[in-house]
């Protein structure tokens, strides 16, 4: 057992009672503790770790992902099994209703293209169709898609995206840079009810299949409808892990209205810290300092955590600036502000940050995933600044683990070993002198997750009186060989007290 607590670091057994951690000893114990109705599960040497906490991800989008077509390299290779996947589709899909297809990657397809609306337009005349990007920063609709999105050869480039034309007619050839977020918020129909429930059914079945025991809902239009739509999925036992959802700053108001802060609601259900997006276009940070400085008060004098998101240097500094002021502003500490991703960080913000003492919500996994893409693309002066982990950890900040998914798939494991091993999935590192011991790791995913949401107390290690989320492994993460610690697999995933996933 690895009981991520330094006041017992390790022991032999670990007693439940109603949801709770009643006793972590030795074996010796174990009879003491027997009595009518007591279960001994024996772990045969495997590894007990605490339930694993997602500290940052994105709950219906992963939903919409499980309820759409995988086009992931691992299931099709080229741009005919992606034709034949959506045919089968449209066979048993009404007319009319939307098709959806996620994560095609041309890089790994026979034709080394996009597919193109004409290629989806063979199989699928009569559905509206999108096929999106593993990146997420392109997507594909097929011709009647376009149509409904309004999009056509006289379409103007909308700011921030790309729509590509054929070289000779001029007309769009179903590819759209940038456009998602358009694309799914105004395009796309709400998900219906029947959808919601299967989605949630597949989301609940894939968080306990990777241990994740608590997770943390960081999307930014996050509002008061979406708790409650949460809230019913809570009620009804349909999502098991137990959950933060960040309210996003547009929806801040709704909240204070219906008398929720952050930390408001009980251990199944959370309100977190207000999530703020600033964007960086063409070298400016939008919204200005100012009115950035304003919202992190705002929010904290409402007694708000902050979250804000900053991916790259110059967002990055508008976000320490914005929870310097706000810091100063208030004169007192405890609110515990959050830097999203934190990406990219140059030595002058890093000296920032060790004042400041943020905490940090990273994504592991992007290492794994992104290491490839990043090596490729980001300028070699900018490259050594990217995931700083052990820097961040060398300079007292807490560093919470977590994915992003469904950007980037969301095993807790597959983070841990990124942070371990720094090597991408092409083979190659990226900045082994910021590797982190799998130890360390552990913590982000468990213990710092928890500080994050301001749970430590309940969650995050195995300490008597804390809620019994327990996670059951294959192999001791602190043991096995670093390079393959992703192949250890979750063999069984406890949620207070109760098993509610077995392999
Ligand atoms: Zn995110």
């Amino acid at each position: 057992m690895i009981s991520v607590d330094p006041a017992q670091p390790a022991a032999e057994l670990v007693a439940v009672k109603g949801g709770r951690i009643l006793l972590v000893g030795g074996n010796e114990s174990l009879e003491s503790l027997r009595g009518a109705g007591t279960r001994v599960i024996d772990c045969r040497g495997k590894t007990v770790v605490p339930g694993f906490n997602d500290a940052h991800c994105h709950i219906f989008s992963l939903l919409r992902k499980l309820l759409s077509i995988d086009l992931s390299p691992s299931s099709v290779s080229s741009i005919s099994d992606i034709k034949a996947a959506i045919r089968r589709k449209a066979d048993n899909t009404p007319a009319g209703r939307w098709i959806t297809g996620t994560d095609y990657n041309e890089f790994y397809l026979a034709e080394q293209r996009h597919p193109n609306r004409w290629d989806i337009d063979e199989v699928a005349p009569r559905h509206p169709v999108v096929l999106v990007h593993r990146s997420l920063h392109a997507c594909v609709l097929n011709s009647l898609a376009l149509s409904l999105a309004g999009i056509s050869g006289e379409t103007e480039e909308p700011p921030g995206g790309q729509i590509e034309r054929d070289l000779v007619s001029g007309e769009p050839n179903g590819l759209l840079f940038g456009m998602l977020g358009y694309i799914s918020e105004k395009v796309l129909p709400p998900l219906s009810e029947a959808e919601l429930d299967s989605g949630i059914a597949l989301a609940n079945r894939h968080y306990l299949s990777q241990g994740i025991t608590s997770l943390q809902d960081a999307t930014v239009t996050n509002d008061l409808s979406r708790w409650q739509k949460l809230r019913r999925f809570k009620d009804d036992n349909k999502l098991k892990s137990r959950l933060s959802m960040m309210p996003g700053i547009e929806a801040l108001s709704q909240f204070q209205e219906a008398g929720l802060v952050s930390g408001s609601g009980d251990n199944q259900m959370r309100l977190g810290g207000v999530k703020i997006i600033p964007v960086e276009t063409a070298g400016e940070v939008y919204p200005y300092q100012a009115e950035l400085n304003r919202q992190v008060f705002e929010a904290h004098r409402a007694g708000f955590q902050v979250a804000i998101h900053a991916v790259q240097s110059a967002t990055v500094e508008a976000a320490i600036s914005a929870l310097e002021y706000a810091r100063n502003q208030l004169l007192q500490a405890g609110r515990r502000q959050r830097i999203e991703h934190c990406s990219e960080c140059p030595p002058h913000l890093l000296e920032r940050l060790k004042k400041l003492q943020p905490v940090i919500a990273i994504q592991p996994p992007f290492l794994y995933y992104g290491g490839e893409r990043y090596l490729d693309t980001v300028p070699a002066d900018r490259l050594r600044w990217l995931y700083r982990i052990k820097s961040f950890l060398d300079s007292g900040l807490v560093v919470a683990g977590s994915s992003d998914s469904p950007v980037v798939p969301d095993s807790p494991l597959m983070g841990i070993y990124a942070a371990v091993t720094r090597q991408a999935e092409s083979g190659q590192f990226l900045l082994p002198e910021e590797a982190i011991s799998p130890a360390q790791a552990l913590a982000m995913y468990t213990i710092n997750a928890a500080y994050a949401s301001f749970e430590e107390n309940i969650k995050g290690s195995i300490t008597q009186g804390k809620l019994a989320d327990l996670v059951l492994l294959s192999d001791d993460p602190t043991e096995t060989p670093p390079e393959r610690i992703k192949d250890i697999r979750v063999e069984m995933t406890i949620i207070g007290g109760e098993i509610v996933w077995e392999a």
